[in-house]
């Protein structure tokens, strides 16, 4: 297995940047997912990594390995796309010894080496019973698995996954999530994963790369995304229901901090809030840092601090929880609520929020404040 590193990488497709100025140093053994939005250089990274685009900036580190300009099959890299590009007239067996039986002589394997391997990783799988047919007679999640298969059976010292589970259903993506990420545990092998779905991102990274118009937003673990999410694109981006973000102003009033928005404004202990001299600035709300005054207020600790009035205009039944957009002034905030509750549109319900969890952002560079430590003066 083996570290990746790349400096200052960039890609150009004539004038458009697809990838600008990447740093990153991928751990032994670490899974990192790369997410982003459509066209965010996503794939573009990978392939570099991968070999299958030439660098136009910078350098790439596999191992210890400098590997600007070494042709895809000498990377010691394997590739699992989203299509799974299995041969269709090999069988699974087939299919999984074809790489190694194509490079035999340069990997040193006997016909029983290869046989071996081909046999070990299809029990690691659970496609053992399947070596015999052919790729039109699996389902899109055994296709996926003989893919996978074909990565795993060539050792190698990176695996590249762009969008693997794209083309399976919900319930069997949710599958082969948890089975992947038991491989990544008995491989203890370095995974670098691109997909757009930050749920998918969360869920499998030891660590997440936010990628926007190929530039790094944030490198860190899934929990600190969330919880300190570095500016207001990685704030709309992770999590789901998405953050509440409301633009407003801060304004001292005696031992109290208000901030006021459009309609209505709230009370806050000055230690919430950055600096009461903040003039312009977003105050973020995750869905679930709200909750209706009616259900137990007194985990938070607040007064009067955080309370506010507001009308329930949508409920979203969601299971365990509801989703309710509640508006408040001119703004609809998303509330993560008990199902219990039996709340109703149209009705008029208090809100508190836990004033110890609220985000903070500069409204022109977009980055969080931090509470207490603000030094902008506007
Ligand atoms: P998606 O999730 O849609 O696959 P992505 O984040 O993987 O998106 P990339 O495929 O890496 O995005 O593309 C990044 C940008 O580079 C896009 O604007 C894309 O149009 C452009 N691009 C990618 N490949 C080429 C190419 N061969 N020629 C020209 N432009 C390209």
């Amino acid at each position: 297995m083996a570290r990746v590193v790349l400096r200052n990488v960039t890609k150009r497709f004539g004038d458009h940047v697809a990838v600008s100025g990447l740093n990153l140093d991928v751990e032994d053994g670490e899974f990192l997912v790369l997410v982003g939005p459509s066209g965010c250089g996503k794939s573009t990274t990978l392939r570099l990594i991968a070999g299958l685009e030439e660098l136009t900036e910078g350098e790439v580190y596999i191992g210890d390995r400098l590997v600007n300009g070494v042709p895809p099959r000498d990377r010691d890299v394997a590739m699992v796309f989203q299509s799974y590009a299995l041969y269709p007239h090999l069988t699974v067996y087939d299919n999984l010894a074809f790489g190694l039986r194509m490079r035999r002589r340069q990997l040193g394997l006997s016909k029983g080496d290869i046989d071996r391997r081909v046999r070990e990783v299809a029990r690691t799988l659970g496609i053992e019973p399947l070596l015999g047919r052919r790729p039109k007679q699996l389902s899109g999640g055994e296709r996926q698995r003989v893919a996978l298969g074909r990565a795993i059976v060539r050792h190698p010292k990176v695996f590249l996954f762009d969008e693997p589970l794209s083309n399976l259903d919900a319930q069997l993506r949710v599958e082969v999530r948890r089975e992947l990420k038991q491989l990544h545990r008995r491989l203890q092998a370095t995974m670098i994963f691109v997909t757009h779905d930050q749920i998918e991102a969360m869920t499998l990274g030891d660590r997440v790369v936010v990628l926007r118009d190929g530039v790094i937003q944030q490198v860190d673990t899934p929990q600190r995304l969330y919880q300190e999410p570095a500016n207001l694109f990685v704030a709309r981006f992770i999590g789901s229901p998405p953050m509440n973000l409301l633009t407003g102003r801060l304004r001292s009033e005696g031992d109290v901090v208000r901030f006021e928005t459009d309609g209505f404004s709230l009370s806050l202990p000055p230690a919430a809030v950055p600096s009461s001299e903040i003039g312009r600035i977003v105050l973020g709300i995750r869905p679930e840092d709200l909750s209706l005054a009616v259900e137990r207020a007194n985990n938070y600790n607040v007064g009067k601090a955080g309370r506010m009035q507001g009308r329930v205009e949508v409920v979203e039944p969601m299971g365990a929880q509801q989703l309710l957009y509640v508006a408040v002034g001119a703004n609809a905030l998303a509330v993560l609520s008990r199902s219990e509750e039996n709340i109703q549109p149209g009705q008029s319900v208090p809100l508190v929020v836990r004033v110890d969890r609220l985000h903070w952002f500069d409204p022109d560079t977009e980055r969080r404040l931090v509470v207490g430590t603000a030094t902008l003066e506007r």
